[in-house]
């Protein structure tokens, strides 16, 4: 008999959580506006906001922070992090920030002005934050195949090369930069091939622009590459890396991801007048070039974690979990962005919630029946997210609205996956009767769904 599949480590240190009951939380959740990040983590049984920062860390990172540089300039810590950096991506010129987003804002200060236009994949709430709060316009050409979540395809976070086109030549003169999210986190965490990543930077070039990917999940990519894409199964995930990168002049990185430390982050470019700009801003908002907000001991669990989680046991530990929830969620029927993706499963909820009104956020509305059944905290990745437009100021329900159950790295065993697919069922069971939603009661002017003020109807 063939020996089933398990994972490729084994649990050294645990974190007691505590179950609540229904009144509790029924308690808790009005005291938070309807919003779940609001919620005290402590009120949270199995927690899926984000797989981001919310990773176990490996024997061998907590042994490396414990080793920490913490001199202020040019410790060995921020050495060892771009030498792993260089190695795994290519990328020569390595700009420490203290997350994801940071590092957008210190090479967009430098890149995006008033009346740009930003064209790529469905850009991560961030990156679009980024762009639209310098006036400028995030123009997204994902595949229209991936709006349709019953269809599988392997690569449905493709760019669609000819809306790059149509944007390149439409508004040349206007365009900094193209930028190709890695995997595309918006569309259900699903991967670009390395065809698609190929094409999208031939025609860049074509136009003279260069070509920024939005790495945050560089790794799983890579891992969806080599299972999917004809030519690569028998490269490693680094070879992937590697090619993966040259289609590119530059990263933006959110470390708490593929990177699985708590909070970093970094940008890395060929493009030397790239680095010598950011260098200025990441001065300004994040601290000196050899550190920008991140301990020594971070930038050292960095770089164990990138080696790590380039390895393919790692990664296929942890996208194996994801579809065993993918699994599960299929004995019951219940409607996923398909095929599973890298980090999460995404839950088409006007699919699920088929009464609730668009107007009343049926993904809002089914991540709070998730959290008030079992105490489990989902994200709402959907109309709430997309915010209102800039210019008409009206919400944008063209996208997808989705339950995102993320899943920290390392964290949860299959047992928590499958208290949160049969709370999913009991609620999924009952959905007829769920015929209101929510409605805002206060908002901020961007990114919204992080400070937002709701009620039930
Ligand atoms: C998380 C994320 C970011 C932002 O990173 P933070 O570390 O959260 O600031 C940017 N892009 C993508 C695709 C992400 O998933």
């Amino acid at each position: 008999m063939e020996l089933p599949f398990a994972e490729s480590w084994k649990i050294k240190m645990i974190e007691p959580i505590r179950k609540s009951t229904r009144n509790e939380r029924e308690k808790w959740l009005k005291e938070a506006d309807y919003n779940v990040f609001k919620l005290k983590a402590e009120q949270v049984y199995i927690d899926l906001l984000t797989d981001s920062g919310t990773g176990a860390m490996s024997d061998r990172q907590w042994a490396a922070m414990m080793i920490g540089d913490e001199s202020y300039a040019g410790a060995t810590s921020f050495f060892k992090m771009k030498d792993a950096i260089n190695q795994i991506t290519g990328f020569e010129y390595v700009l420490p920030t203290h997350q994801g987003r940071a590092a957008e804002n210190v090479l967009f200060s430098c890149l995006v002005n008033e009346g740009d236009y930003v064209p790529g994949n469905s850009h991560f709430d961030t990156t679009k934050g980024h762009i639209e709060s310098r006036k400028a316009f995030a123009i997204d050409c994902t595949i229209d195949e991936a709006r349709n979540t019953q269809l599988e395809l392997p690569f449905k976070g493709n760019v669609d090369i000819a809306k790059l086109e149509k944007v390149l030549s439409e508004h040349n003169e206007k365009i900094p930069f193209v930028i190709v999210t890695i995997t595309n986190n918006t569309a259900g965490g699903q991967p670009v091939s390395m065809q698609n990543l190929r094409e999208v930077h031939k025609l860049a070039k074509q136009y003279n622009k260069p070509v920024l990917f939005d790495s945050a999940r560089f790794a799983e990519n890579a891992y969806f590459i080599k299972i999917r894409e004809k030519g690569y199964e028998n490269k490693t995930i680094k070879e992937i890396c590697r090619e993966m990168f040259t289609y590119a002049d530059g990263m933006t990185m959110s470390a708490k991801k593929d990177a699985i430390v708590n909070m970093g982050g970094f940008i890395a470019t060929n493009i030397e007048d790239w680095y010598e700009r950011a260098k200025v801003k990441g001065i300004v908002f994040e601290g000196y070039i050899t550190y920008g907000g991140m301990n020594g001991r971070d930038m050292n669990a960095l770089a164990v974690g990138l080696d790590e989680n380039t390895e393919f046991e790692n990664l296929e530990t942890r996208i194996k979990q994801v579809e065993y929830l993918a699994a599960r969620l299929d004995e019951f029927d219940i409607p996923y962005q398909r095929p599973a993706g890298g980090h999460a499963i995404f839950i088409d909820a006007p699919k699920v919630l088929t009464q609730v009104a668009k107007e009343e956020f049926p993904a809002q509305t089914l991540t709070v029946e998730l959290y008030l059944e079992a105490g489990i905290r989902g994200c709402e990745i959907g109309y709430i997210l997309a915010d209102r437009d800039p210019v008409t100021r009206e919400n944008r329900f063209e996208g997808n609205d989705f339950l995102r159950l993320a899943i920290p790295r390392r964290t949860y065993t299959n047992n928590h996956i499958d208290v949160i697919a049969v709370a999913l069922k009991n609620v999924f069971d009952r959905r007829n009767s769920i015929t209101r939603g929510v409605a805002i009661e206060w908002e901020a002017e961007l990114m919204r769904h992080f400070t937002v003020k709701l009620k039930r109807l």
